[in-house]
């Protein structure tokens, strides 16, 4: 059955003899039918090189999967597991041929067809996706061969002639595979398709780094040798059975630290990355005693895994001390025990011939959540959003004060933390203790971090939450809240809401606005449609819609909106003052902007408020509203507003011309002996830019709009200027159209009037 022109391509009696070596009861009869059932459905079919045969694929995932012990089942799936997507053979022959189990396993891997999504596959590797990890709730070991699956065709990628083919498979891979085989704690799978997806996506960097990190193990070889020859000495004089070698070093991992610290390749310090496996738990803390006693710790960088073990199960413990030549040298310590569990994860029980404790282990627990990520999203892209958002990002641990561990992905606030505890907990939260300190409901939590949620009776789900939830799960039931409240209070809040983004981006007064405009711009962005602005209210305050979408989408109605760059803004603040202040505001503003040019504050003798200002660098204008948010979160903050400078500008030019009118008008009323029209112009063009600067300032200036002295001085301006010219009037003893005259001013006053009370009616 070996067929000789295969010799060149995989060897079948090896992989066999390598499965009985830790499988002696394996039914080899068995696996060589699944090869030739498997060989003669892809007879013909060629590998994408074009002069492999198909067949050496499933062969080589076989080979990768017999690597970590796996057991009959999972070898045969592996060599059928191509069969029903692309050949003529079907599941049920399988399923006839080779027992039910292999055929689940095998349809977990297999992808819809294409007909049936012939029109639209992004959909169809979606909806297969969650298939297959809706299998593996049922069976953890599918995913297990779709992993080594991905691994080969990731390791056959150059052979893909299409370039946007091999990154669009590498991007995958990064994005779904790789947070799998991590969630899965298999690291040696999950650093080779990390490694391999590097190089595909960003090849320059990747040969970069990779020539950087040689070179640097070259000269620092020697002084690695004389780190290890001193540390074997003291084990053996201490009886530590000890191995020191040198690790590999992760590129991709090495790349994200330097690009986030803002650092480039070149910048890349010679480090010697070590790992010393020994025999049982106490000689890792023996070995960490030893290193210590002989090299100088940096002592920020000891962390010890093994007594807080990694989300993902990982243990080790970890020291940097500055080795011989004065080399950064970073160690890991652990177990051969521990190691197995790092590098396999959950394919240790593999190894240990424990197949059914595989479906117990924590690690393969998470795809028990898909079901109900499945249940909320409404379409299929929004499904791959939450898989990506609330399970594969980088994950924390944190604890409740009872000791239970809670799991949840970096960046998750104490509301994700109560409403993953019990949604009625998050409903009633108010605020909680960290390690013993009272902090906001909004506090980002840190792993490791022991958190009792403090909950009071009259406090209820806000819609400001939904801006700092971070999974999904706590988002939608913020949003199953809302929907229980008033449908006055859902309007009110979003008309809030929108205000507050309408003054971020300086569109002015939502009311102002009309309708038509605000749909019209929400029409193409969104699939529902809006048939008047309450319904538009009613969406924002029950958190189905965002606001700052829609001023997202007036902007770029308006061709305003800014595709990419930094937006300046500066931000106002108004609080009441308290020790701490300062540094409350600057940590906020410290953490969202990314360039701060000044901060200023200050307060009035007599007050007890205090005002800043701060000049502000942020990515897009969502990340404002963000900010302001936060703000506004901070004890004894009242107002936050943003200073717009195209305000600025137009109330100083129309407080110019108001000037400047006043200044030439003894000349003006001269030439009114010429023309008895001169006075009445002049006196309407000095109303009209009271009322311009009073426009400019209610759009620009949000926290003097809500004050009525903005109203009664535009109200006693006009009667200002209207005495003064009373007096002129019989001063000079001017001939006036007395008509006209009382017409503007009546045209002026009912206008005000007009606006005052549509404004009074808003707030
Ligand atoms: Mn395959």
């Amino acid at each position: 059955m070996n067929k000789p022109e295969y010799k060149k391509f995989f060897d079948l009696k090896g992989l066999i003899a390598n499965i009985k070596d830790y499988s002696p009861e394996f039914n080899q009869e068995k696996f060589e039918k699944a090869f030739e059932f498997a060989e003669e459905a892809h007879t013909g079919q060629l590998r994408k090189d074009g002069t492999t045969p198909y067949i050496t694929h499933p062969v080589k995932v076989t080979e990768i999967l017999a690597e970590m012990h796996s057991d009959e089942d999972i070898l045969i799936a592996a060599l059928l597991h191509d069969v029903p997507e692309d050949t003529h053979k079907t599941l049920a022959e399988i399923e006839d041929k080779f027992g039910r189990d292999v055929a689940f396993l095998v349809d977990g891997i297999t992808k819809f067809s294409k007909v049936q999504y012939k029109n639209n596959m992004p959909q169809r590797e979606v909806e297969s996706l969650k298939k297959l990890l809706l299998h593996s709730i049922q069976d953890p070991r599918v995913i297990l061969i779709k992993l080594a699956d991905r691994l080969h065709n990731m390791r056959t990628l150059h052979n893909i002639e299409k370039p946007e083919k091999r990154l669009r498979i590498a991007k995958e891979t990064l994005e779904i595979y790789v947070p799998i085989a991590n969630l899965l704690g298999i690291q040696y799978l999950r650093m080779e398709l990390q490694e391999l997806c590097f190089k595909y996506l960003l090849p320059k960097e990747y040969e970069e780094l990779r020539v950087k990190i040689e070179q640097q193990q070259q000269d620092h070889r020697k002084a690695l040798s004389e780190f290890v020859h001193i540390l074997e000495q003291s084990f053996k004089e201490n009886g530590i059975n000890g191995e020191i070698f040198e690790r590999k070093r992760n590129l991709y991992n090495i790349y994200k630290k330097i690009t986030s610290e803002g650092k480039t390749i070149s910048d890349v310090e010679n480090r010697i990355a070590v790992r010393i496996l020994v025999d049982k738990l106490s000689s890792c803390y023996q070995a960490l005693g030893i290193i210590h006693g002989k090299f100088m710790a940096k002592t920020d960088k000891l962390k010890d895994y093994i007594a807080n073990p990694k989300a993902n199960g990982y243990k080790s413990l970890h020291t940097s001390v500055f080795g011989h030549g004065g080399y950064l040298t970073q160690v890991q310590i652990r177990t051969r025990e521990m190691n197995i569990q790092v590098e396999y994860g959950v394919a240790e029980h593999l190894l240990r011939n424990e197949v059914e404790k595989l479906s117990q282990d924590e690690r393969s627990a998470w795809v028990n959540k898909i079901s109900e990520l499945d249940q909320y999203a409404k379409k299929s892209g929004e499904f791959l959003e939450n898989l990506k958002l609330d399970i594969f990002e980088d994950r924390i641990l944190v604890y409740t004060p009872e000791g239970k561990g809670v799991d949840l992905p970096k960046g998750a606030a104490v509301i994700d933390f109560a409403y993953a505890i019990d949604p009625a907990l998050g409903n009633r939260a108010c605020g909680a203790e960290i390690n013993g300190k009272t902090v906001l409901i909004t506090k980002v939590l840190k792993s490791g971090d022991i958190v009792k949620v403090l909950a009071s009776k009259t406090s209820s789900a806000e819609l400001f939450w939904l801006s700092f939830a971070k999974t999904n799960f706590a988002k939608n039931q913020i949003k199953i809240h809302l929907k229980h409240t008033s449908k006055d209070r859902r309007m009110h809040e979003g008309a809030r809401f929108l205000q507050k983004e309408f003054d971020i981006a300086s569109l002015g007064v939502v009311a102002n606005m009309n309708f038509k405009k605000i749909s019209e711009a929400i029409g193409d962005n969104f699939e529902y449609s809006y048939n008047n602005i309450e319904d538009v209210l009613v969406a924002i305050g029950q958190g189905d819609l965002k606001a700052v979408d829609v001023v997202k989408s007036i902007k770029k109605d308006a061709k305003e909106g800014r595709k990419s760059g930094m937006i300046k803004v500066i931000v106002k603040i108004v609080a009441k003052n308290r020790f701490g202040l300062l540094r409350d505001v600057s940590e906020v503003l410290y953490r969202n902007a990314s360039d701060m040019s000044y901060l200023k504050g200050y307060t009035a003798h007599s007050e007890e408020d205090a005002y800043f200002t701060a000049k502000i660098l942020v990515k897009d204008i969502a990340s404002v509203g963000k900010t302001f948010d936060e703000l506004v979160q901070i004890e004894g903050v009242k107002d936050v507003y943003r200073v717009s400078n195209k305000g600025l500008i137009l109330t100083y030019i129309f407080g110019t011309i108001t000037a400047f009118l006043w200044i030439l008008h003894p000349l003006l009323l001269k030439m009114q002996d010429q023309n008895p029209w001169v006075l009445n112009i002049v006196l309407f063009c000095l109303f009209l830019s009271v009322i311009l600067v009073m426009n400019v300032v209610k759009k620009y200036f949000p926290y003097i709009r809500k004050k009525l002295l903005l109203w009664a001085i535009t109200f006693s301006l006009p009667v200002l200027s209207l005495l003064i010219l009373l007096i002129e009037i019989f001063y000079f003893n001017l001939q006036l159209n007395w008509t006209s005259l009382l017409i503007e001013i009546a045209i002026i006053y009912t206008y005000l009037g007009i606006s005052f009370f549509q404004f009074r009616k808003r707030i």
